[in-house]
């Protein structure tokens, strides 16, 4: 399997990351930066998809909706991001809403309405890049969904676990050579990996790899993951070349626990939902 040797590109710090910190230019409106569509949030796990949404708003993509994989959107309006559009997953994909990146799988769970909605994004998406999360690659891995996601680039974004089950091993084997287990993800689904977990791996579908940098252990908490993915797709929106906007998110998500660190806010008790204001100040500062 493991056909060519992935190649070792290094350490994913700022100074890698020259797109996350270009300045906007004055002639541009909210088309400029991209419209982003989570799809995910089942019954009872709303709150996933909403934290991918708010971080991906925050980070600054020009518009967010949210596709709830439920029969009907489960509120309204979100009070605390009331510029995120809501509305469940059929209407979000059966109509043209201009999406540039989508995010699936947060909280979507691994019903058959989950199973049947990512497996239409996956047509319908049409070639706008695809970051795949949670019971996304759940659902993947016990066969419930093919990879036939079409043309267009792919993102997925496992922890060891899930890794796990995607290669039929055991998450200690999957952290027992990381790098190895996310480039045998990358060569399997023609897909960026990236690793989670400390020391995060990301690998391009050629084998180009890298490991961030930032992060500490208050990401050890729910929901994190949730805005990771939401930074994902919000980046690769707001058109950043696809291996700066990968790794960009994948190093200002554990930044921004870094500076919550900083200030005493973690990294015991830290929440997800904090995680991205501080990074929204993280791509103001530079
Ligand atoms: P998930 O398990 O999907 O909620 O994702 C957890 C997120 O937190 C990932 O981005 C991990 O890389 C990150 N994370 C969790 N624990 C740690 C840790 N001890 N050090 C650094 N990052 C972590
Ligand atoms: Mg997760």
């Amino acid at each position: 399997m493991n056909t060519t040797a992935p190649t070792a590109g290094g350490v994913i710090d700022r100074a890698a990351l020259p797109a996350l910190f270009a300045r906007r230019g004055q002639d541009t409106h909210k088309g400029s930066f991209g419209t982003v569509g989570v799809v995910g949030g089942g019954p009872g796990m709303a709150g996933a998809a909403l934290l991918a949404a708010r971080a991906a708003l925050k980070i600054g993509a020009g518009k967010v909706l949210v596709g709830f994989a439920q029969e009907a959107a489960p509120l309204a309006c979100d009070p605390l991001q009331p510029e995120v559009m809501l509305r469940d997953a059929r209407s979000l994909l059966e109509e043209d809403w201009g999406v540039t990146a989508w995010v699936a799988g947060c909280g979507i769970g691994t019903g058959a309405l989950a199973a049947n909605t990512l497996s239409e994004l996956f047509v319908l998406r049409r070639g706008a890049p695809l970051v795949l999360d949670a019971d996304g690659l759940n659902l993947l891995a016990r066969g419930d969904i093919q990879p036939n996601w079409g043309d267009g680039p792919v993102v997925l974004t496992p922890h060891p676990a899930e890794a796990g089950r995607l290669l039929g091993i055991g998450a200690a084997e999957v952290q027992a050579d990381r790098p190895d287990a996310a480039w045998q993800l990358a060569q399997r689904y023609r897909a960026w990996v990236v690793l989670k977990g400390a020391g995060t791996v990301v690998c391009a579908p050629d084998g180009g790899l890298h490991i961030n940098a930032s992060g500490n252990p208050g990401l050890a908490t729910a929901g994190t993951g949730d805005v990771l993915a939401g930074m994902l797709g919000s980046l690769i929106a707001q058109k950043l070349p696809l291996d700066q906007a990968v790794a960009g998110a994948v190093w200002l998500h554990g930044a921004a626990a870094d500076a919550l660190v900083a200030q005493g806010i973690g990294p015991i008790g830290l929440t997800a939902g904090e995680l991205a204001d501080a990074a929204r100040a993280l791509r103001n500062a530079s």
